[in-house]
């Protein structure tokens, strides 16, 4: 069973048997790595091409004329999330298909980020896959792939079913059938990379905790033979009952890479699983199992080119300080936007305050809830401010959001119309939407 975590317990999954190593949520975790697409209905399509160069199309007004299904579906994320019983209604792949004539055994979609999948068509057959269109009675709003992503079979995990297409050729095996459609990228490029490494749990061993704020702390952890990290990678961390029940959360490294001595810093969240433990619980000399380093894209590496962009919501500010932390020593200009609720929940107040006197670091806050005596404004990040504080949209610019999935949303949406190029807008969500619309 490996180690048990000291003062564990644990919140019980539900009656129904989850597959091992998966935990039960009731939010919608969003897995995109960039700023959502929105894609209007009326530049919506949807298109197969066959191996003969056949090309079927639908418009929306076409799609949703089609006839629709209604669907019930327990959904099982590589990311080890499950939810159950979730309701969509959309039109099957059977309809889609029905007029199509091909040979091929493979299906390949390629996302709106330029991500391509290979599904076996026996997969997407035979009720078994649906383009859906709304969830719970309700149209899919953007974060979630609407206006329709694509829900495939049950046993694939859920980001196969977020899928979009566009023309290309075929690359692997026979030929395949293509589509064509925008939708959210997905985090599986990264994923899949983590996955490849055969990652394996280690035990560290908490060396030293640091107060942060009122609800934030940041645990010191030594962890034998830690491969090294990127600055904006994170990592798994596991809690084990004594009754051998597991929970498991992901928590950005704080730390710049120094050795085998890494820093997590967790903000508590109120009736949360794991971050109570984290916060409250855990202390000096106890185990902490840990899996990592995960995640390749929203990194940042010294010697990379062009200047830096960095805005953080919350405990965002996480990976964006491991930046900041990597960050000194180069010349590249960086501006950091920290959108806090007040003076008392900043985060790395001390460690700011040094990286502030850097001359090619500018540092913003922007009080959501109460400002400090001295400062005016109290609000919301809005396009006003990042004009204001953040670079104007350039080539070399990379911007790296982090936050909460709210915040994470609307600076990566203000940003994107303020014209910074979307491939050049990286960000990390921490936390689900709450709901699919
Ligand atoms: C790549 C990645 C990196 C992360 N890095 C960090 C980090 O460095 N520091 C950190 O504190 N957290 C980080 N998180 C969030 C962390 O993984 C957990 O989601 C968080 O600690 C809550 O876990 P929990 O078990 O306490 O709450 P849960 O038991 O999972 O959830 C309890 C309730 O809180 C809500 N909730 C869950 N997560 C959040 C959240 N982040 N914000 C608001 N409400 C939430 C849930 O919807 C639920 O209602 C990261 C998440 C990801 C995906």
């Amino acid at each position: 069973m490996g180690i048990v975590s000291p003062g564990f317990t644990g919140r019980r999954r539900s009656a129904t048997e989850l597959p091992p190593g998966q935990y039960l949520t009731h939010e919608f975790p969003v897995l995109s790595a960039g700023p959502t697409p929105h894609v209007r209905p009326e530049h919506w399509e949807f298109t197969i091409s066959t191996e003969t160069g056949e090309v079927h199309r639908w418009d929306w007004a076409t799609f949703t004329s089609l006839p629709a299904e209604e669907i019930t579906r327990d959904l099982h994320c590589v990311t080890r999330w499950s939810k159950l019983g979730t309701d969509w209604k959309g039109v099957s792949l059977d309809t889609l298909l029905a007029d199509v004539e091909t040979g091929a055994d493979f299906a390949m979609a390629n996302s709106d980020g330029g991500y391509t999948t290979n599904l076996p068509l026996e997969d997407l057959l035979d009720g078994q896959a649906w383009i859906a269109y709304e969830y719970d009675g309700e149209p899919l709003t953007p974060e979630h792939g609407g206006p329709a992503p694509a829900a495939g079979p049950t046993s694939l995990p859920v980001e196969e079913r977020q899928m979009g297409a566009r023309p290309g050729p075929v690359r692997h095996g026979r030929p395949g059938l293509l589509g064509e459609r925008r939708v959210s990228r997905v985090r599986r490029p990264m994923e899949r990379t983590a996955l490849r490494r055969r990652l394996t749990w280690q035990v560290g061993t908490v060396t030293e905790v640091r107060e942060e704020s009122a609800t934030a702390r940041t645990l010191v952890v030594d962890v034998p033979d830690w491969p090294g990290h990127l600055a904006g990678q994170h990592l798994d961390v596991r809690l084990t009952a004594p009754d051998g029940y597991r929970a498991s959360r992901s928590y950005s490294i704080a730390s710049a890479w120094t050795g085998e001595t890494i820093e997590l810093t967790v903000e508590q969240v109120p009736d949360g699983e794991v971050s109570p433990y984290l916060v409250e619980v855990l202390k000096v000399g106890d185990p902490l199992e840990v899996r990592g380093p995960v995640g390749g894209w929203f990194v940042w590496q010294p010697g990379q080119p062009g200047p830096i962009q960095l805005i953080a919501g919350g405990s965002g500010v996480v990976p964006l300080m491991a930046m900041l932390r990597a960050h000194i020593g180069s010349s590249a200009p960086a501006k950091f936007l920290y959108s806090v609720r007040g003076p008392t929940s900043v985060i790395y107040a001390h460690d700011l305050r040094e990286v502030a006197t850097s001359e090619n670091v500018e540092i913003t806050f922007a009080y959501t809830r109460e400002a400090p005596p001295g400062e005016p404004r109290v609000g919301r990040v809005d396009a006003d401010l990042l004009n204001a504080v953040t670079f104007a949209p350039g080539d070399d610019l990379t911007t790296y959001v982090c936050g909460p999935t709210p915040f994470v949303e609307a600076v990566a949406d203000l940003l994107v119309s303020a014209g910074h190029d979307p491939a050049r807008v990286k960000t990390e969500r921490f936390g689900p939407t709450g709901g699919p619309r």
